[in-house]
This record gives structure tokens, sequence and C-alpha cells, in this order.
């Protein structure tokens, strides 16, 4: 991917962002449009376009995204109150940027489910 890709870009440092946490396969950045109190962006550095390639593809590497999801949860004070982790899917799904991201949701009561 690369040049098509935004989240490549962030990785490559061509886009700015907020990055909070990085890791050697890892990046978490602010989400640019925060729906809620905390709403960071977890995702590999290699492109994936959503998570089932992902999974199927490297499963290695799913898993270090989730371990860096927990360290920014507990880095930005979320286990005690929990939070939410999610991966939109596909056009049904919601998914507008196709590079796998995990979104980190927390800070406040979330509700049932986020549409
Ligand atoms: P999706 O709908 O694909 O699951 O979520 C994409 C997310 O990326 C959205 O929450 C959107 O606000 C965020 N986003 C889109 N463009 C940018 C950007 O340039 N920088 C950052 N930090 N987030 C972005």
């Amino acid at each position: 991917m690369g040049a098509d890709c935004l989240f490549c870009r962030i990785v490559a440092g061509e886009i700015p962002a907020t990055i909070v946490k990085e890791t050697a396969s890892t990046l978490a950045f602010r989400d640019i449009g925060p729906k809620a109190p905390v709403h960071v962006l977890v995702i590999p550095k290699e492109h994936y376009a959503d998570v089932a390639t992902l999974g199927q593809g490297d499963p290695a590497l799913a898993g270090e995204v989730l371990a860096t999801a927990a360290a920014v949860a507990e880095d930005e004070g979320l286990t005690g109150d929990g939070f939410r982790l999610m991966f939109n899917t596909g056009p049904y799904g919601g998914q507008e940027v196709f590079h796998v991201h995990a979104h980190l949701l927390g800070g406040a009561p979330l509700g049932p489910m986020l549409v």
C-alpha cells in the first residue's frame, strides 16, 4: 500500500497524528474526530485492510495490536471503569479507512453499543 493509504502515510510520518504509543510493529494515535473522552486508534504498521485479513494473515501481529491497545488503556487510566475495543469491518461494519484499526474508546459510560 503506502501512497494511497491514509494510515500508512501516518506510519510513514507523512501525515501528522497525535501518537500515544509506538512499538516495533504497532502505532497508537488519537482519533481526529473523537467519539468518547478517550478515542485512540491502534494499528499494525504493516498494511492489512481489515481485522479479518490481519487475523488470518498474521495472528501474532493481531495479538500485538491487542497488547498495544491494552497498554494504552492502562496508560489512559481506563482499566478500572472499563473501555470498548472494536474493529469496524467492511461497508456494513461502517469501516471508512481500509487499514485495520482498533478503536479504543473510554473515559465515560458508552452505553450498550455505538453505531
Ligand atoms: P472507521 O470508520 O474506518 O472504523 O474509522 C476511521 C476513523 O479514522 C474515524 O473514527 C475517523 O475519525 C478517523 N480518521 C480519519 N481520518 C483521520 C486522520 O487523518 N487522522 C486521525 N488521527 N484519524 C482519522
